[in-house]
């Protein structure tokens, strides 16, 4: 079988994704072959193509997709031909119309959820719980904390935004644009700053009168991280979870003896290292859409072949929400 797909043969800018087609054949132990219905698009696919996270070549992009199972291979149990399902994968290649892949990270989609949101939101919806679940300082987030959220009205932002509230907390969001920070508001934030005008790490502390926050989920890196320490209350969390703006690299360790503070990189891949620990996260977060609580905001579609200009906007800053490449 054939299948339209993305594929770099070298890192580098948006002009190494190219369209190409390739030959897709029956799954093997522990596999299954997927023919997509949308496919999500991520901030990490930039780094996969640019090589900031580097890999063989050639690479077929994509982290994120949804669709429906043609084939199971031998083992695998939790699905069957015909299913409805998504997923957030290792390995990268979800840029095409039909893949094999690792069952593994592979979960049926309720049937109440769209393959249009089942595609834009189990990277960034996982990725969410596993940060406001799974990644805590040692006594738990409690109803009332306050919290930093950076690139709140991003594809992981506004879902934060949401699932924070539905938690109790108090989610202080910040943005490029003030119409970002609208957004971020509109979707729950208790607070948003514009941070390209204004010093966060000043107006959280002025927020929290003086207290600081319990922890900074930070995906911007290189140009918030010293202000994201300054954010925090003593034995604080700083979790840098991206590099929106660039790696954070070598750090002086004594800046965390301002107050005790705990800093992490954690990574989704981590966390959905086991089928169980994965449909478990995943059960909460189609819980949590099935609510109401949290609604999946895709603000951008680009068809498969405008992949390049996705790549650019995202990257420029352009988009807000989550985007997905329509097939
Ligand atoms: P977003 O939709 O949030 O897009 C990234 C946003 O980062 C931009 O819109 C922009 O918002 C902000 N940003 C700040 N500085 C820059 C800069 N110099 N260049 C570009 N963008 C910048 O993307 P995603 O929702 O896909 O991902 C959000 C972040 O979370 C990414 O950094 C990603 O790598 C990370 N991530 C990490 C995971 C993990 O497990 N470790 C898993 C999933 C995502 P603004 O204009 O408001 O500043």
């Amino acid at each position: 079988m054939k299948s339209k797909a993305v594929r770099i043969d070298r890192h580098g800018g948006p002009e190494e994704l190219k369209i190409v087609e390739v030959e897709v054949g029956d799954p093997g132990p522990g596999e299954i072959r997927i023919r997509h219905k949308a496919v999500g698009l991520n901030f990490i696919d930039t780094y996969q193509r640019s090589g900031l996270y580097p890999f063989a070549m050639p690479l077929q992009l994509g982290m994120e997709a949804s669709g429906v199972v043609e084939a199971v291979g031998e083992g695998v149990t939790h699905l069957k031909a015909g299913d409805r399902a998504a997923y957030a994968s290792p390995p990268p290649g979800s840029y095409c119309e039909l893949r094999v892949m690792p069952a593994k990270t592979v979960c049926r989609l309720p049937d109440a959820i769209s393959f249009e949101t089942g595609a834009a939101m189990m990277l960034k919806g996982l990725t969410t719980q596993y940060l406001l679940r799974r990644t805590l300082p040692a006594e738990g987030l409690q109803p009332g904390d306050f919290i930093v959220f950076h690139a709140a009205a991003g594809g992981v932002g506004l879902i934060a935004c949401q699932w924070a509230k539905a938690l109790g907390l108090q989610l202080i969001g910040t943005a490029g644009t003030d119409a970002k920070c609208q957004l971020a508001l509109a979707h729950g934030a208790a607070h948003a700053i514009n941070y390209s005008k204004e010093n966060f790490a000043e107006r959280v502390k002025e927020i929290t009168g003086g207290k600081g926050v319990k922890v900074v989920y930070d995906s911007v890196g290189k140009d918030t991280f010293e202000g994201s320490l300054a954010c925090l209350r003593p034995f604080g969390l700083l979790a840098v979870f991206g590099n929106g703006s660039g790696p954070v690299s070598a750090f002086n360790l004594g800046l965390l003896a301002k107050g005790s503070y705990y800093v992490t990189r954690p990574t989704l891949f981590t966390h959905i290292a086991t089928r169980e620990t994965t449909q478990a996260m995943a059960d909460e977060l189609f819980a949590i859409v099935e609510s109401g609580a949290v609604k999946i905001p895709i603000d951008q579609r680009y068809p498969l072949e405008d992949v390049q200009q996705a790549h650019r906007d995202l990257e420029a800053r352009k988009t807000t929400g989550c985007t997905i490449l329509t097939l």
